[in-house]
């Protein structure tokens, strides 16, 4: 019997309720349990086709939608104990790969203290809450050719930065993060044919940790009013494991009231929040402790919304919460907040001190459901990335 039982959300936390899917460095899709991971090709028949597992990505098997997705769980849990020996290996054995060919990527911003924050840092002496955010999940378009795995290094991005002297060209000051979870479309809608938010559950595959890395100074001259756009395309970092979204279903929790009540298509009847624990670690030292119980807008309301005017969606399409705050000082998903944007220090555990990430800073996000360390706690693992020198600065004739 694997074990199952750490309390460590890097190591521990996939017990039977978990079953997350990845894809291995031969582009076989694995599950893991406990400490090893499941070869699903090796794994005998589990009711759909088996060339879904060799295909370099779980985009063939999420396409296939709901029935299979559920087909498949209950098959691989009744097949747990009596596993070929060929389809099992040790999880620190296997090097993971990007999980998804991501087909499009959206980040929401359903956190209704990080926006308040950030409207406080970014427009002080304005409300700082934009007049729609009550009315509908806003959000900016990302960029899928850069969602990277976890342990994929980060190069220092360069871009168009104000100061003083006037605005000039090169490597960000403010490199930052946004601790997320992400959403993965599993089959995605036609266009003219919107998803109902209560539908929302036979769309989504499943969900998985996201670091929107962040060049504040960049983002900070060019995002209005149009969005960020080079201050965030350079680099996005999912966890290499997906959890299925009937994992997290014994984490629903009911979100906080409405108000004003949403529109008609935003409007849904079951628990609308998931309880997930984030932690940001900078260098080993612990940032910050939030959870997405709290967040406004929940995945159902973001999916309906982004299909809402007919917009068609594909498999592989990553839909995220946005920067995951709480009300606490020590409860926000960013260094942009947890600094004050640059003008408190940051001490970390060895006394290492930090307002932004430095080259060689390493960040990690874990997550989790439940308590770590009890029989049923279902984890994220984590997505990890290290900031690394940029480029030389592009010269322009
Ligand atoms: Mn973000």
């Amino acid at each position: 019997m694997p074990e199952t039982g750490h309390g460590d959300p890097a190591t521990g936390g996939f017990g039977p309720e978990n079953l997350p899917y990845g894809v291995d460095e031969r582009g076989r899709v694995v599950v893991a349990h406990g400490d090893d991971v499941i070869d699903l090709e090796l794994a005998g028949d589990l009711g759909v086709d088996r060339r879904v597992w060799t295909s370099g990505s779980l985009n063939a098997f999420m396409s296939l939608g709901p029935d299979a997705w559920s087909g498949v769980r209950e098959a691989l849990r009744r097949r747990l104990s009596e596993l070929p020996a060929a389809a099992v290996r040790r999880r620190d054995a296997v090097r993971l790969v990007l999980p998804v060919e991501i087909a499009d990527y959206v980040d929401f911003y359903a956190s209704r203290e990080h926006a308040t924050a950030m409207g406080r840092l970014l427009r002080p002496g304005t409300e700082p809450l934009p007049e729609a955010w009550t009315h509908l999940p806003i959000a900016y378009h990302g960029r899928s050719a850069t969602v990277v795995v976890s342990g994929e290094d980060v190069p220092r991005p360069s871009g168009i930065r104000n100061s003083d002297g006037g605005p000039t060209y090169g490597p960000t000051r403010c490199l930052d993060v946004e601790v997320e979870l992400g959403f993965v479309v599993g089959v995605g809608n036609r266009r003219g044919e919107p998803i109902p938010a209560e539908r929302a559950g036979d769309h989504v595959f499943g969900a998985v940790l996201l670091n929107d890395w962040s060049a504040r100074d960049v983002q900070a001259f060019e995002y209005r009013p149009l969005g960020p756009f080079l201050g965030k395309s350079f680099a996005t970092s999912i966890s290499p494991w997906v959890v299925p979204l009937s994992a997290l279903e014994p984490w629903r929790v009911p979100g906080p009231l409405q108000d004003p009540p949403p529109a008609r298509y935003l409007r849904t009847a079951e628990p609308r929040g998931i309880d997930v624990r984030l932690e940001l670690v900078l260098n080993g030292t612990v940032l910050s402790s939030t959870t997405t119980a709290g967040l406004y807008w929940s995945m159902a309301q973001q999916l309906a919304h982004l299909t809402a005017n007919g917009a068609a969606t594909r498999t592989g399409e990553l839909f995220a919460t946005g920067t995951v705050s709480g009300s606490t000082p020590r409860s926000a998903g960013s260094l942009m907040e947890l600094s004050s944007a640059g003008r408190e220090m940051l001490v970390l555990e060895d006394g290492q001190k930090r307002t932004w990430l430095e080259d060689g800073d390493c960040v990690a996000i874990r997550g989790w459901c439940g308590d770590p360390g009890t029989s049923d706690w279902v984890s994220f693992g984590e997505v990890r990335g290290e900031v690394r020198p940029g480029p030389e600065e592009v010269v322009v004739r």
